[in-house]
C-alpha cells in the first residue's frame, strides 16, 4: 500500500511495447507498486512501432512469468492484445489505471500513430480506464535513456497523474527528456507537435548483392517552429504532458463538409 492508501488499493495494469524484459517496465512498476496493486501483461518480445494493431488470426499464448514479486504475464502479441488479455486474465473485474511504458524512445507528434506504447494507453482508454503512456525522449542514438529520471518524475507527480481531470476517450501521453533529473526544468501540458523524418527508407544490399530497404530515418527537429507542442517542450528540457483524444473527428471541418455535401449532385445513370 502506498502513500494514498484507501479502502481498496488502486488496481493497476502495466504494459509496454518493448517487451517483458525491457528496463523501462522495471522503472514504471517500481513507482506504481508503491501506490497500488500492480499486474504486468507485456509482449514476450519487443513490438515497437506496431501501432494500435491487434492479433486476430493467430492464437494468443499467455504465460505467467516470475517478475520481482508481481503477478506478470508475457503474451505473444502486441500491447493491444496485452491490455485485453490483462483485462481477462489479470484483472477480470476491471482495473483503475493502465500504464504503458516507459518506452525506450520518444513518442512525440506523429510518433503516437506508430507507437505501440501509446496503443497500450489507447486500448485502456477504449476500455473506459484512465490510461497513461510514458516514454523517455532520447534524441541521440546510443545516449543513456535515463529511465531513473522518468521514474523519479512519476514518483513526484503520481497524485497529479492519477487524479488529473480526464474525459472519456482521452488519455495522457507523457514524454520525459532523457537527461539527469536535476536538469529537468519542469513539466508542460501541451499539444501534439509534428515530427518529420527525412531519409525514411534506407537502401542497402545483402551479402549476395540483392537490394533491401530499412525503414527508420532521421528526425528533422524543428522544435523552434513548433511553439506550444510536445516537440518543443521536450527539446527545452521539460516533461511534456499531452491529453490525446480518440475522437479523431475534425469538428470544424465536419461543419464545412456538411455544407459541402448538403446538396449532392446526382448524375442520372
Ligand atoms: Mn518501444
Amino acid at each position: 500500500m502506498g502513500r494514498y492508501a484507501s479502502a481498496r488499493p488502486m488496481r493497476i495494469l502495466i504494459t509496454n511495447d518493448d517487451g517483458i524484459l525491457a528496463p523501462g517496465l522495471v522503472h514504471l512498476a517500481r513507482v506504481a507498486r508503491q501506490f497500488g496493486e500492480v499486474k504486468i501483461v507485456a509482449p514476450d518480445r519487443e513490438r515497437s512501432a506496431c501501432g494500435h494493431s491487434m492479433t486476430m488470426r493467430d492464437p494468443l499464448r499467455v504465460d505467467k512469468v516470475r517478475w520481482e514479486g508481481l503477478e506478470a504475464y508475457q503474451v505473444n502479441g502486441v500491447p493491444v492484445d496485452c491490455v485485453n488479455v490483462g483485462l481477462t486474465v489479470a484483472w477480470p473485474d476491471g482495473c483503475d489505471l493502465v500504464l504503458s511504458g516507459i518506452n525506450n524512445g520518444p513518442n512525440l507528434g506523429f510518433d503516437i500513430t506508430y507507437s505501440g506504447t501509446v496503443a497500450g494507453a489507447m486500448e485502456g482508454t477504449i476500455n473506459g480506464i484512465r490510461s497513461v503512456a510514458m516514454s523517455m525522449a532520447i534524441f541521440v542514438t546510443g545516449a543513456p535513456f535515463h529511465y531513473e529520471t522518468g521514474e523519479r518524475w512519476l514518483l513526484e507527480n503520481w497524485e497529479a497523474v492519477v487524479t488529473a481531470p480526464t474525459k472519456p476517450l482521452t488519455f495522457l501521453n507523457i514524454n520525459v527528456p532523457a537527461i539527469d533529473y536535476q536538469e529537468i526544468k519542469g513539466a508542460k501540458v501541451c499539444g501534439m507537435g509534428q515530427r518529420v523524418y527525412k531519409d525514411r527508407v534506407e537502401f542497402r544490399e545483402d551479402p549476395w548483392g540483392r537490394p533491401y530497404y530499412w525503414q527508420g530515418g532521421v528526425v528533422v527537429m524543428e522544435a523552434n517552429s513548433q511553439p506550444g507542442t510536445d516537440v518543443e517542450a521536450v527539446s527545452e528540457g521539460f516533461v511534456s504532458i499531452t491529453p490525446v483524444t480518440l475522437d479523431w473527428t475534425d469538428r470544424e471541418l465536419e461543419k464545412d463538409l456538411q455544407r459541402a455535401f448538403a446538396h449532392p449532385v446526382k448524375t442520372p445513370l
